[in-house]
């Protein structure tokens, strides 16, 4: 069994349906759980119709409805003719008018919970789902349509519930193996589930990918696919170094610390399911489906040469530097310091200490004045913005001594606030001024991956 899981824009009108529908129908023998997104902005647009509901505006809130239920029945048209084609119109203007009644419901009270908004998002997900079953049908694929909240059980937390594993793996193998077994296309959504008591819960925007993992990691999946609109992930970001490679394989780990600096991947909460598993995870492009996208395995078997995987970077930094006040003292500083970061909420993102100082990086800068206010009760506090962190990523990273300064030679004439080897050391992360970042991940790119051709099972 493997799961195929679908993002928005892989959905997002009958051309991408039709396109999807093609991908599916030739992994059949490996016995596909189709797991799709909301089309791509629905998700958006249904919670901008709740959010003018709450502030009263009843005609906007619903001539929303009216274009989300339009943009799908546009989709039906094109992929549907005669009684299936009405009866798909029908299903959708009943949602249509359930999400008016929802719409009316909002403007009475005048009240929007995040109970409310889960089943305003959850809509997105049952339409495109639904629509591609008959599509799957009308195809002649033996599919199976089943509401993920029937088996994704999560808390009560909306809008960002968190699944309950035990329960979710026996509905699953209730309710999702047999047919899987029986030879079904199981097809279902991500992002929704329902709380114990059968309340629509959301588990996060993007959450789609997670339910993927999760599906995929409690059925025993052989392999879980991540199709998106980008052919995998990059050696850096496109858009500044022109001629990035393409990974073709790479490990957890590199995966998970190029999620945090914000490279377009999965983020490392989606993956780990997998991760504990063992279970290879692969991001492929539905717009490019003959590319063979990036394979995520926990141990990739790679040339142990090729130390360099990927650089990312994050811009918009702000780099604190807090020296105790009390040399003597300073048993518990660093304790101190991460204390007051803890109290105000604010993620540090990399830290470069000595005993009696220490420098953190943050990019949430809401809680900075509190946060200065108090180190300053015992430290001296520089403050300096407009950074970035650039970040080199690879799992033999670990094992190459001396590398920080080969590393850095390509840009030795580049000021560098701060440099930290990550504690996982598949990282080196260096601080800059933010001005300085495209040039220096271009010229650090040419310069590490200029061998790149050497290693063609990691490269493309
Ligand atoms: N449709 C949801 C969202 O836009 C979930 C997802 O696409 O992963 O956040
Ligand atoms: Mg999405």
């Amino acid at each position: 069994m493997i799961v195929m899981k679908f993002g928005g824009t892989s959905v997002e009108d009958a051309k991408a349906i039709r396109n999807l529908t093609e991908i599916v129908k030739k992994e059949l023998p490996r016995k596909p759980v189709v797991i799709v997104s909301a089309c791509s902005g629905i998700t958006n647009q249904l919670l901008q119709t709740a959010a003018l509901a709450s502030h009263g505006k009843k005609e906007e809130a619903l001539n929303s409805v009216a274009a989300i239920e339009s943009r799908h029945k546009k989709i039906v048209n094109n992929l549907f003719e005669g009684d299936l084609q009405r009866f798909l119109n029908k299903h959708l203007a009943v949602i249509a008018e359930e999400l008016a009644a929802l719409v009316n419901g909002v403007v009475v009270l005048g009240e929007l919970t995040n109970r409310s908004l889960d089943t305003f998002a959850a809509y997105g997900e049952r339409m495109s789902s639904f629509i591609i079953h008959h599509y799957f049908e009308s195809q002649r694929l033996k599919s199976f349509w089943v509401d993920a909240r029937s088996f994704m059980i999560t808390d009560e937390q909306y809008t960002k519930a968190i699944p309950q594993f035990e329960i979710t793996e026996r509905k699953l193998r209730e309710i999702v193996q047999p047919k899987v077994n029986n030879g079904y296309v199981v097809i279902s959504q991500g992002f929704i589930g329902s709380t114990p008591a059968g309340i629509t819960t959301t588990i996060g925007r993007g959450g789609s990918d997670y339910s993927a993992a999760i599906i995929g990691a409690l059925l025993d999946a052989e392999d879980i696919q991540i199709w998106t609109d980008v052919d995998g992930i990059l050696s850096s970001d496109p858009s500044v170094v022109k001629d990035a490679k393409k990974i073709k394989v790479m490990s957890f780990n590199e995966a998970a610390e190029l999620a945090y600096f914000g490279a377009r991947v999965l983020h490392p909460e989606t993956i780990l399911p997998a991760v504990k598993k063992n279970i290879p995870v692969r991001v492929l492009n539905s717009k490019n489906p003959g590319s063979s996208g990036t394979l995520i395995v926990s141990k990739p078997k790679t040339d142990k040469r090729c130390i360099v995987k990927s650089i990312a970077y994050k811009e918009g930094i702000t780099l604190i530097s807090i020296v105790s006040t009390r040399m003597f003292l300073a048993t518990g500083f660093l304790e101190n310091v991460f204390d007051v970061f803890h109290k105000y909420e604010t993620v540090v993102h990399t830290v470069a200490s000595s005993e009696v100082s220490v420098t953190a990086t943050i990019d949430n800068t809401k809680n900075l004045v509190h946060i200065i206010r108090e180190l300053k009760h015992f430290a001296t506090v520089t403050v300096s913005d407009k950074k970035a962190i650039v970040c080199i990523v690879g799992d033999h990273l670990r094992n190459s001594p001396g590398l920080a300064v080969k590393m850095l030679g390509p840009i030795s004439d580049v000021n560098i606030n701060m440099i930290s080897q990550g504690a996982s050391e598949i990282n080196l992360s260096f601080v800059i001024d933010e001005e300085h970042v495209d040039d220096v991940v271009i010229r650090l790119h040419k310069e590490l991956f200029a061998n790149a051709g050497n290693f063609p099972e990691i490269f493309e």
